[in-house]
């Protein structure tokens, strides 16, 4: 005899409408008053036969009842109790055939700032090994990334370091090179860039405003927090000096908006006022990180997370408050969020690491992610004799969600998927562990980021179209 059951729900309440959030799904949707009376009263009830639900669903005649029913059961509402297929937006399921999206070139392995808690430094980075990119490597991960990118008409060329500046003279050759390899092969190459800003020039500048090409500057706030951390290897601050060159950035970008990314290390409560600083520089988006390190010294206390959650909370209202005026407020993390829910596609891993997306070191070895690279553990093979497939099929089978045993009663699953590898290196001691240092955090920040998504959905639902598409999402 087939069972069924409510699935695993979340219901939001805003503005006096009820929303459910399916969470194996990552579905969301506005509840009819029936659906609202159905969760009510079945949302503690054991499996039932569809005999069993069908009486229960009272007054309707027949007819009604039935169609309610089956469309519970279409919209998976409610769910056979045993054997539930996966959803069909399911992504990564057969991770063997992703085809190669993102490359993120390792121009050079050396910086010239010696931030305080930068990863790469703590790391450490072994002796004799090539420190940058030469031309003809990044030339040959070019043809890489084209070979293995499968059936897709766009792919992504990240350049990045230590500081991809101190390399730029490369950069131009790598761009028409990538430009005239896609060409031949149909494709179109969007270019990427992560500066710490130290060393734009106008003629820099130009040069990205010419090719297109999008740029992330590291950068951490106003003055003196900015310079608590970013420093020259000789201590001195790095502010003053950026300042002008990031302006002259910032006014010339027509092409495509500059991002900022900040380290949060400590005073989350300065979160709204150091976006409020670098909007008003004329970045397009921030987006914030709490710094991930094992060093005691920089990291976030339980009492600063909560802190950071509050100030996420606020900007969240400024955000909704904005959207509802018709504006747009760059605060990245919630946009991201909100994507993400919109999108609803569900991920059988937290990002595309080892998957769509590969560093290649100065010596073109590939590694699972930027942060990753330099590090024996996590080379997946090399860009002359290709991907180690034995090793990779090994990371992919391990890290998948479905191997975290933690998260599969945890709500925020199909948001989270367990966190960033990297994190989980450095906090967990496994890149294969959940994130479970922050799981509170996230469940919390998730909440958040549900209520401003139904907010948006019941009062100016394009708004969330918009936000896919200003993310290169097509409708
Ligand atoms: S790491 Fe924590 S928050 Fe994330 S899915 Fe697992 S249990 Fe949930
Ligand atoms: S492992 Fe972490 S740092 Fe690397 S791509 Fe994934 S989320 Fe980003």
């Amino acid at each position: 005899m087939h069972k069924f059951r409510v699935a695993e729900h979340k219901t939001i309440h805003v503005d006096g409408k009820d929303f459910l959030f399916l969470v194996a799904d990552k579905a969301i949707f506005e509840m009819d008053p029936s659906t609202k009376g159905i969760l009510a009263d079945w949302g503690s009830k054991r499996d039932m036969t569809r005999k069993e639900a069908l009486a229960s669903l009272g007054a309707l005649c027949a007819e009604d009842r039935d169609a309610l029913f089956q469309g519970l059961l279409q919209r998976r509402v409610l769910i056979p109790a045993r054997g539930t297929a996966p959803h069909a937006k399911t992504v990564g399921a057969c991770p063997v055939s992703i085809p190669l999206k993102t490359l993120i070139l390792h121009l050079t392995d050396t910086c010239n700032l010696s931030c305080r808690y930068c990863y790469y430094a703590e790391r450490g980075r072994s002796t004799g090994r090539k420190e940058r990119m030469d031309l003809n490597v990044a030339r040959q991960a070019v043809d890489f990334l084209v070979a293995q990118s499968g059936g897709l008409e766009e792919v992504v060329l990240v350049f990045f370091g230590g500081e991809p500046l101190l390399n730029f003279k490369a950069i131009p050759a790598v761009v028409d090179y990538a430009c005239a390899k896609a060409a031949a092969t149909g494709k179109k190459v969007n270019f990427a860039l992560t500066t710490n800003g130290t060393l734009l020039t106008e003629e820099i500048v130009d040069f990205f405003q010419q090719k297109n090409i999008g740029v992330t500057v590291s950068m951490d706030g106003f003055q003196e927090v900015h310079d608590s951390c970013r420093r020259f290897p000789d201590g001195s601050p790095s502010y003053a000096l950026i300042l002008p060159k990031v302006k002259h950035l910032l006014q010339q970008a027509r092409q495509r908006p500059v991002a900022a990314r900040v380290t949060l290390v400590k005073d989350p409560g300065q979160v709204p006022l150091i976006l409020d600083h670098l909007l008003g520089l004329g970045f397009m988006e921030v987006g914030f990180a709490p710094v991930t390190t094992g060093h005691p010294d920089y990291q976030l206390r339980p009492a600063d997370m909560d802190r950071l959650l509050e100030a996420f909370q606020d900007l969240a209202q400024d955000f909704l408050q904005a959207a509802q005026e018709g504006r747009f407020l760059g605060f990245s993390n919630l946009i991201d969020l909100l994507v993400a829910l919109h999108q609803g596609e569900v991920l059988n891993y937290p990002c595309g690491a080892g998957l769509g997306l590969f560093a290649v070191d100065p010596g073109g070895r590939l590694f699972l992610c930027q942060r990753f690279t330099g590090d024996e553990q996590f080379c997946m093979g090399d860009i002359f004799r290709g991907l180690n497939q034995e090793k990779l099929a090994e990371f992919r089978a391990e890290a998948a969600i479905s191997n975290k045993t933690d998260c599969q009663q945890c709500w925020a699953r199909t948001l989270c998927t367990g966190g960033c590898y990297h994190e989980a290196c450095v906090r967990e001691g496994s890149h294969l562990k959940p994130n479970l240092h922050y799981c509170d955090w996230i469940r919390r920040w998730g909440e958040i980021g549900l209520e401003a998504y139904c907010q948006i959905a019941a009062t100016y639902p394009d708004y969330l179209e918009r936000l896919c598409r200003s993310r290169g999402y097509r409708p």
